[in-house]
């Protein structure tokens, strides 16, 4: 074991309040891309004249649903995708009291799928949908199991993923649950993540504990601060820490 997991561990040993902020890289592992990295969707040739970015705004959905759906469908659900060696980890260390909450951008439901409990998802869910006139629930059936804008099946209405796109604001009691755990927790591990979609990065300022652990293959504006810097894959760092 190297000196940087032996690190980890007896952080996560003396810890008694571990949060965990995460985004699209503890995902990558199982199989789906981030946004930001070499392989990563922004980096993609998607020959379409419009950026990514664009696709999952709030004005390209409203003005272009078919075209929305249709990227949606092809590059944001990744239906067999299984949590990874992070997840399980987070999800174990749940049950042992040690981690309080998971604070994620993700919208993959893997952290839960892995079995972890407290998990604010600050960017909302693929796995959730509502229709935009009567608010009926849908799961993800509603969008895979259909071609083009999702209507719902009750009074007809646009079914919208319940997910937080570029220019939408971000739910408040999820905000209130990131911060309040964020805010008592011991040690914060930040993992996955540039660091760069505010408001949900500007959140790991609220941390006034002791340990800041993170693991991420690129560096990030929140090193400096960090007592444990890794960067290597973060499934492999948690599979080696907890079953190695
Ligand atoms: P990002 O794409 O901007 O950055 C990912 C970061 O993770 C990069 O710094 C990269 O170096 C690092 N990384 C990639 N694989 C890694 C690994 N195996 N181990 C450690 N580090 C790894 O992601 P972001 O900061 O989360 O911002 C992107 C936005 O995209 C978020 O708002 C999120 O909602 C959304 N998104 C979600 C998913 C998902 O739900 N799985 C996937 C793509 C994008
Ligand atoms: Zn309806």
């Amino acid at each position: 074991m190297d000196n940087d997991i032996l690190k980890l561990k007896s952080i996560i040993e003396e810890s008694n309040n571990i949060v965990f902020f995460g985004g699209a890289g503890v995902s990558t592992e199982s199989g789906i891309p981030d946004f930001r990295s070499a392989n990563g969707l922004y980096s993609q040739d998607l020959g379409r004249e419009v950026s990514p970015e664009e696709m999952v705004s709030h004005t390209f959905y409203v003005n272009h649903p078919e075209q929305f759906f249709e990227f949606y469908r092809d590059k944001l659900i990744y239906e067999d995708a299984e949590p990874n060696a992070c997840h399980m980890a987070l999800a174990e260390l749940e049950a042992q009291g040690k981690v309080k909450a998971i604070v994620t951008q993700n919208i993959d439901g893997l952290h839960q799928k892995a079995g972890s409990k407290v998990v604010w998802e600050l960017h909302g869910s693929t796995l959730r949908n509502y229709c935009e006139d009567c608010g009926a629930f849908y799961d993800l059936r509603k969008i895979m199991g259909t071609e083009g804008v999702p209507l719902c099946d009750k009074c007809g209405g646009r079914v919208k993923p319940d997910v937080v796109l570029y220019e939408e604001g971000l739910d408040t009691d999820v905000i209130n649950g990131a911060v309040d755990a964020i805010s008592n927790a011991d040690t914060l591990i930040v993992g996955g993540t540039t660091l760069i979609v505010y408001p949900a990065a500007g959140l790991i300022h609220y941390f006034r504990g002791k340990n800041i652990v993170l693991i991420n293959m690129s560096a990030t504006s929140a090193d400096g601060k960090a007592n444990l810097v890794i960067r290597r894959p973060i499934g492999e760092v948690f599979s080696e820490c907890l079953f190695g």
